[in-house]
């Protein structure tokens, strides 16, 4: 096996790179975990620098705004996306949520939802979680109703990231009671401006406003809202956590940290006349987690051959979602330990070292293993579905 990437797609890799060189700002070191107006604005701005190239959505068919790019190219555009830490704005539509219109959409709604994605312009969000319903998220009691040619939908979601910014939401909801809970829940797409929407922030430990509450009063959706049959939005749900926890490429931004840190190590005193890297606990400590991130690049090259033979990855996404999760709390953890007392703090002071990149980091890293499902519920999912293991 070779195990390298062509000369085409290293080129590819070095347009990318010189793409952002010119896109982003000469000192551009990363955007901030916490999302604020101002970092929401300019990530919104750097998709319109995408959208002429087509590289909103690369890997989508040329008729909704992609290139057709092949999945291993978009890895390497990933890639690179992540180790300059280019803001992501709306993850949930190009990583998810198109990829299932494209599967299971009417035509209309291709029409409709795509070309807005790949041109910047339509910014959606996710409505599945419920205060009651999480991990178990089938039981969810979000109401919609036949009426006429209309759905009316009330309920209420919880944890919606970036519902105070979105224009719609694909949300689930029960349409049948009495059906067995798997199969009464239908799939919508629904447009925010609709009235009956009302949306209240929830602020996250790291002081951001990431997610929301929204509830649904008396919130009504045409027909040409479902996606899919109705009573089956479940199957086509579960479509879309796949896609959701498959994330490629998504590692090279951990990379780049960890590159910084062994930097850090190499150069900053322990004080004692030594330097952090003389210390062989701190260099074994850094070679772990070198392997381990390249691990989970691996794992997720795993998933990137399947997407390209045609397969939707399950357990294999299950794996890298908990694999990668995993790794960036131990890679803050360890990184903080190793900047000592300084490793807590945050900010642009000059005590905060890294720019108190580890600490936040460490911080959103705990939301990142329940986000999309958690490790527990992906471990779930190994077992049964990938080691056939019996359900209890
Ligand atoms: C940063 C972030 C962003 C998010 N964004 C969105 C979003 O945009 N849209 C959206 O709909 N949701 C979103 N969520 C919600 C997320 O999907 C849920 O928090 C997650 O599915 C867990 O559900 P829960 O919080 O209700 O916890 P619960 O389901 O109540 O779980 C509580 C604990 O019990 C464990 N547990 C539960 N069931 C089992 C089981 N069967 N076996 C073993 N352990 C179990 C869980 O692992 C967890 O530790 C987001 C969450 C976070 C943290």
């Amino acid at each position: 096996m070779r195990f390298a990437f062509t000369a085409e797609q290293e080129a590819f890799r070095g347009e990318v790179t010189s793409f952002l060189k010119s896109a982003l700002p000469a000192d551009w070191d990363g955007a901030d975990n916490a999302i604020d107006d101002e970092s929401y604005e300019f990530g919104r701005t750097f998709l319109k620098k995408l959208a002429p190239k087509k590289w909103i959505a690369p890997a989508w068919p040329q008729q909704y705004g992609g290139l057709d790019m092949s999945h291993w190219d978009q890895v390497i555009f990933n890639e690179e996306m992540g180790y300059a830490r280019a803001p992501i704005v709306n993850t949930a539509a190009v990583g998810y949520l198109g990829p299932t219109i494209i599967l299971y959409g009417t035509d209309e709604q291709k029409q409709q939802h795509l070309p807005g994605i790949t041109s910047g312009d339509v910014v959606w969000c996710q409505g599945y979680s419920e205060p009651n319903s999480g991990s178990d998220l089938a039981s969810l009691q979000t109401r919609a109703v036949m009426d006429g040619d209309d759905f009316i939908i009330n309920g209420q979601k919880i944890w919606t990231s970036q519902a105070h910014y979105a224009d719609w939401m694909f949300v689930l909801a029960r349409t049948d009671p009495d059906a067995p809970k798997h199969r009464g829940i239908s799939y919508f797409l629904l447009d925010m401006k609709t009235p009956g929407i009302t949306v209240r922030p929830l602020i996250n430990m790291a002081g951001g406003e990431g997610f929301n509450e929204v509830f649904f009063e008396n919130v009504r959706v045409p027909r040409s809202g479902l996606l899919g049959e109705l009573n089956r939005g479940w199957y086509i749900a579960t479509t879309t956590l796949d896609f959701e926890r498959s994330s490629i490429g998504g590692t090279s931004q951990a990379k780049r940290s960890l590159e910084e840190l062994t930097r850090f190590a190499k150069s900053e005193s322990a004080g004692n006349g030594t330097l952090l890297w003389d210390s062989a606990l701190v260099r074994h400590a850094i070679a772990d987690l070198w392997i381990d991130v390249d691990m989970a690049r691996m794992l997720s090259y795993r998933v990137v051959s399947m997407q390209e033979r045609g397969l939707v990855p399950n357990y294999e996404a299950s794996i890298i979602k908990v694999f990668s999760s995993e790794y960036i709390a131990r890679q803050t953890r360890i990184g903080m330990s190793i900047m000592g007392m300084y490793g807590g703090l945050w900010g642009e002071g000059p005590w905060a070292k890294l720019r108190g990149r580890f600490s936040k980091s460490y911080v959103a890293s705990v939301g990142n293993a329940i986000a999309g499902g958690t490790s527990e519920i992906q471990r779930n999912i190994i077992a049964q579905r990938g080691l056939g293991l019996p359900r209890q």
